[in-house]
């Protein structure tokens, strides 16, 4: 009867480093390592990463405070505060009757699953493809309206001023609004000094109350 261990003379041979099969091989794979945080790859376009606030051409926050994102979100990750805007003291954050006075989220909760901007009528709530929302302390995962509202662009003017001349707040829904007008930076201008009081008292008390009310 043969004997089955005994092999051939070339197994006999390879077979100190038949072992190695497997790592031999993938010494010659193209290498998958990404050198994180130093390259970063691009995400898919819709991934689901930080919230933005948007705004109007002319610089209005989009948000009217109406709280739909708060109640469709799932963990409970959102604050928000509407408040009345008001033209005779010169704080109007947004078209129409109301604003988001205050608006948090805590992401801390946020489970990015995008409820809540399915919910804003007014796609002032959308979400940017970053993805790099990692700190050392609870605090500063409470993102506050201040950190989450849109870069200001070309055209437009930060807020609180009033709306374009002879435009409706509809109108600003069906995109006729461009960019500020001369009569807004006139507007900015002359109240510049009062606004700074007022933005206190407007924008940024959604950012002090921000800085001091946690989300629940
Ligand atoms: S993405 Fe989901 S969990 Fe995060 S705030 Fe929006 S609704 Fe809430
Ligand atoms: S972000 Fe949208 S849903 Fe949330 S309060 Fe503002 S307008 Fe309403």
């Amino acid at each position: 009867m043969a004997d089955d261990s005994q092999g051939g003379f070339f197994s006999d041979l390879f077979a100190p480093v038949a072992g190695f099969g497997v790592t031999f091989a993938t010494m010659f794979r193209k290498v998958a390592t990404q050198e994180y945080p130093e390259v970063k790859w691009p995400t898919q376009p819709r991934f689901h990463g930080r919230h933005q606030l948007n705004r109007h051409p002319d610089g209005l926050e989009k948000c009217i405070g109406c709280e739909l994102c708060a109640w469709a979100c799932p963990a409970d990750a959102i604050l928000v505060q509407g408040g009345d805007n008001d033209d005779e003291r010169g704080l109007r954050f947004s078209p129409g009757e109301r604003y988001g006075h205050i608006y948090q989220i805590n992401y801390l909760r946020c489970i990015f699953c995008g409820l809540c901007i399915e919910a804003c009528p007014t796609r002032a709530l959308t979400m940017t493809n970053e993805y790099e929302l990692a700190d050392n302390n609870r605090a500063d995962l409470i993102f506050t309206k201040e950190q989450l509202l849109a870069p200001m662009q070309e055209g437009m003017l930060p807020a609180p001023h009033p709306m374009v001349e002879g435009m409706q707040e509809r109108d600003y829904y069906q995109g006729k609004v461009a960019a500020a007008t001369d009569a807004q930076r006139e507007w900015v201008d002359q109240h510049a000094a009062a606004t700074s009081d007022g933005a206190s008292a407007g924008s940024a008390a959604g950012t002090t109350a921000d800085t001091t009310e946690e989300v629940r």
